[in-house]
């Protein structure tokens, strides 16, 4: 792309399974009535699946709604789900295995997949149509006149940490488009810019998870291709830490497994990626990766609010699908086939507005009213509650799900749900045992079965482009200084995956930051959970971040 404008129909920022549908459905319908018209898709990634972490188990209906069944054949599932899936409650040194599923987690005609290689796949039927794709190009301005969304325009390139432009600068381009479609995923950093500027919130704060995910080559016989085992409990604190692990077994002796923890825990000291390693050495975990070998890492959150926490996603020339709206089933783990579902909404809505030549905000409501009659609605509203009251503990929430069931969601005792950032304590607030004392003798990795931050980086093959803008703003430095370091003992150090943020101490005691945003694998949790929301994650340069090949 040249660092002109140019102009295009539809711009898709994110080549997601949400991205992703929109563009070939749209392509599909236009094709039809016989119209021309330009879709783009803009990724950051270096490729399409670069930048993708699921799990992943996936409901194949929305993608048997999305393509021919010629090409619903060619989509790279790994293996089907096979046999019942086991769900544990794992103790320090036990295991208790459920004689039921909890509500929603069964998984009978379901896939297991690398949602990368799905994506990957995925582009190519879009691109056979005729649309767009982009790759290595990061998007961090919205564009607008009058007060509307006309567009967005890629980041600049070739400046330095301070800002000043070198010899290699490059503006971004701006690309002017009739409707703008985000489908940046989890805590989309456009997005969030623009719900914040037209005031589109859901009623609650939307809340996320993080989940840190491992792919294992293990001996044959540890595993079988298709199993599906879910495991809840230790290392994690049923009262104040809601998530639990997930293994599948995969083709080729090959293991998929990680941990998710949601982001709304007290203790300033909690480490996500330590917790992980813990849960690994489980004896009904570890059995799994015996004589094995670890084959990549990689860390992602997941926004699980659910229902009430989705906000307006439609303004004029403007979509916003998948994650990014917040479209997941908690008590499913499960956001795949809703971001594909939200793809097809946008793209039929997208075609009449097209169409017509109205994309104000009252045309594209189309797409409010497709959601609200698909299985997105159907999914999330009656589990409209679930996640909030999960902020009482795993058992007394858990005992108010199940009531749940029998009130079709209604919740008469539903707490107020809280921001992540604001959930987590100072150090002296904090009152249970700190995660380091929790654990202790138990946070040496020995680099073959466990791993530390730096080692796990480098298996996520994360890089960054050194001259740039650090890519991760401390919003006021002095209050970040004040409060975040001397209060809470710099969180971030212990939230990031990919020890990004160093707490450094000098000889005279004095505490300060050290960043290391080169590490940095786009999770987003530092943008979620920094107390007094002390960071904004910003996009570094396009195909900058990790290279994930099959997560
Ligand atoms: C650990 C974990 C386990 C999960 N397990 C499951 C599961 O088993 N089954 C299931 O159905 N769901 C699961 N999910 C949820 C599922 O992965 C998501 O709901 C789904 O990926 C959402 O799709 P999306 O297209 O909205 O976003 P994404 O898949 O995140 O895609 C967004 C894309 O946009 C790109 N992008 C973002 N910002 C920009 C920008 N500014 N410029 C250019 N490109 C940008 C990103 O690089 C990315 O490629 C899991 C999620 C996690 C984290
Ligand atoms: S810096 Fe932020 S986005 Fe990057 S890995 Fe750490 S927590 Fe995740």
């Amino acid at each position: 792309m040249s660092s002109d404008v140019i102009s295009t129909d539809v711009v898709i920022i994110g080549g997601g399974p949400a991205g992703l549908s929109m563009a070939i459905d749209l392509a599909n319908r236009l094709k039809q009535k016989g119209e021309e018209k330009k879709i783009m898709v803009i990724e950051k990634g270096s490729e399409i699946g670069s930048h993708i972490l699921s799990g992943a188990v996936v409901r194949p209906k929305a993608f048997k709604d999305l393509l021919s069944a010629e090409e619903f054949e060619g989509i790279p599932f790994d293996s089907k789900v096979e046999g019942e899936d086991v769900v544990m409650k794992l103790s320090a040194d036990g295991a208790l295995k459920l004689p039921f599923h909890p509500p929603y987690m069964s998984n009978e005609g379901n896939y297991i997949a690398s949602l990368g290689q799905v994506c990957k796949y995925l582009a190519t039927v879009a691109e056979s149509k005729g649309v767009e794709i982009y790759t290595g190009f990061a998007v961090d301005e919205m564009l607008y006149a009058d007060g509307k969304v006309v567009g967005v325009k890629t980041k600049d390139t070739g400046v330095d940490h301070q800002g000043i432009k070198q010899k290699n600068y490059q503006e971004g381009t701006a690309v002017k488009a009739a409707i703008t479609i985000l489908a940046e995923g989890t805590r989309g950093s456009l997005a969030k810019k623009v719900i914040d500027r037209y005031g589109l919130q859901g009623k609650n704060p939307q809340i996320y998870s993080l989940g840190i995910k491992e792919i294992w080559s293990v001996p044959e016989g540890n595993i079988a291709a298709g199993a599906v085992y879910h495991t809840f409990g230790y290392p994690l604190n049923d009262k104040e830490e809601f998530g639990g692990g997930f293994i599948y077994g995969l083709s080729e002796n090959r293991v998929a497994m990680g941990l998710v923890v949601g982001l709304d825990y007290p203790d300033p000291s909690f480490d996500i990626h330590a917790a992980m390693q813990i849960w690994k050495t489980h004896p009904e975990v570890s059995k799994f990766l015996e004589g094995g070998t670890i084959l990549e890492f990689g860390a992602k959150t997941l926004p699980e609010g659910g229902w009430h926490s989705i906000p307006k996603y439609y303004s004029d020339n403007l979509m916003i699908l998948g994650d990014s709206a917040g479209f997941l089933s908690t008590p499913r783990l499960k956001g795949i086939h809703l971001a594909v579902r939200s793809g097809i909404c946008a793209a039929e809505a997208a075609e009449a507005a097209l169409l017509k030549g109205d994309t104000s905000e009252k045309a594209l409501s189309k797409y409010e009213t497709l959601v609200n009659d698909s299985f997105i609605y159907k999914e999330l509203y009656p589990t409209r509650n679930m996640r909030a009251v999960m902020q009482d503990g795993m058992v007394l929430g858990g005992l108010k799900m199940g009531m749940q069931l029998l009130t079709g969601g209604a919740c008469l005792m539903a707490p107020e749900v809280e921001a992540d950032c604001d959930t987590t304590q100072t150090v002296t607030e904090f009152c249970g045992i700190p995660f380091t004392q929790r654990f202790a003798g138990k946070l040496a990795f020995d680099k073959k079965r466990t791993f530390d931050k730096v080692t796990s980086v480098y298996q996520s093959k994360a890089m960054h482009d050194e001259v740039q803008p650090v890519h991760l703003v401390v919003n006021d430095p002095d209050r970040f200084q004040a409060v975040n370091i001397e209060q809470y003992g710099l969180s971030e150090a212990a939230f990031c995956p990919a020890e990004v943020y160093e707490l450094h101490v000098n000889k005279e005691g004095r505490k300060s930051l050290r960043l290391h945003a080169e590490n940095c694998v786009h999770c987003k949790t530092c943008d979620i959970k920094s107390p007094n929301g002390g960071i904004t994650w910003t996009v570094p340069y396009g195909g900058d971040g990790p290279e994930y090949t099959y997560m």
